[in-house]
């Protein structure tokens, strides 16, 4: 679904991505652990096309993102095609950015209907079904500061899935949160683990990437250091740093 190609991202000396290639498939999940600062954000920020690369190249089914081949090399795509690609994605970040005038239902509907063009009254019964399933029955008519952090990023997930992306981004989604939030959170990205979503979480909780992960990637100094299933990655890790890292971590 997504590929990322040798990507290159610096920002002045800093080499935020120093050559990072990735392969999402259909269905996986993956999850990205490193320590603070390894590139883990900017790697998803680039996918989602939220920073553009310096280097190497990202594809989403197959299609370049951000640029066209013509026959004198890349050309930028317009504005507007880069959102068009960006809409077949969607990210979710530490921070829910709800809209706080709007209900939980509108929040969750709104980019669907208004963005992706889906009808309203089909949308409008997805969402309640999937806020009944998230544990948020009967909150379609609150408002986000009547809720809980942990229930405001379960809003902005439903929202996220509502639009039927290909692929799911997540940037710590749980970090902003109170640790007693925490778990209900990770549950709701359990289940979309568990029913098939093509998604990459970057996370700090790493009995979440253990069970959740079909693949885990561990960064450092912009670069991917070790890749593999969880099981493997967290009870062998093949270099000192991943070792020293879950030291810290575990
Ligand atoms: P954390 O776990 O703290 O979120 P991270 O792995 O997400 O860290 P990034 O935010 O991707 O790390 O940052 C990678 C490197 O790029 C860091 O050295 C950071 O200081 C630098 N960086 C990231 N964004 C910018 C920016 N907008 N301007 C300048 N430097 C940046
Ligand atoms: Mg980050």
């Amino acid at each position: 679904v997504l590929r990322i190609s040798a990507v290159r991202k610096h920002f002045g000396q800093v080499a935020a991505l120093d050559g990072v290639s990735l392969d999402v498939h259909e269905g996986e999940s993956v999850v990205v652990i490193g320590p603070s600062g390894s590139g883990k954000s900017t790697l998803i920020r680039c996918a989602h096309q939220l920073e553009t690369i310096d280097g190497g190249a990202l594809y989403l089914d197959g299609e370049l993102l951000g640029y066209r081949r013509t026959p004198r090399g890349l050309r930028p795509l317009s504005e507007r095609r880069i959102a068009e690609q960006r809409r077949r994605m969607s990210m979710v970040f530490q921070q829910f950015n709800l809209f706080p005038q709007f209900t939980v239902l509108r929040n969750v509907t709104d980019a669907a209907v208004r963005v992706h063009g889906r009808d309203r009254s089909e949308v409008d019964r997805e969402a309640r079904e999937l806020l009944a399933r998230i544990g948020l029955a009967g909150r379609e008519d609150h408002y986000p500061w009547q809720l809980s952090g942990g229930q405001q990023q379960r809003v902005a997930i439903a929202r996220a899935v509502l639009v039927r992306p290909r692929i799911m981004l997540f940037d710590e989604p749980t970090s902003a949160l109170d640790p007693e939030l925490v778990d209900e959170v990770l549950a709701v990205l359990r289940d979309l683990a568990a029913a098939g979503t093509t998604m990459v979480v970057v996370t700090h909780e790493m009995a979440f990437a253990r069970e959740a992960a079909d693949r885990c990637v561990f960064m450092e100094a912009g670069r991917i250091v070790e890749e593999g299933k969880p099981a493997d990655l967290f009870s062998r890790p093949r270099t000192e740093r991943l070792r020293a890292f879950l030291s810290r971590h575990l």
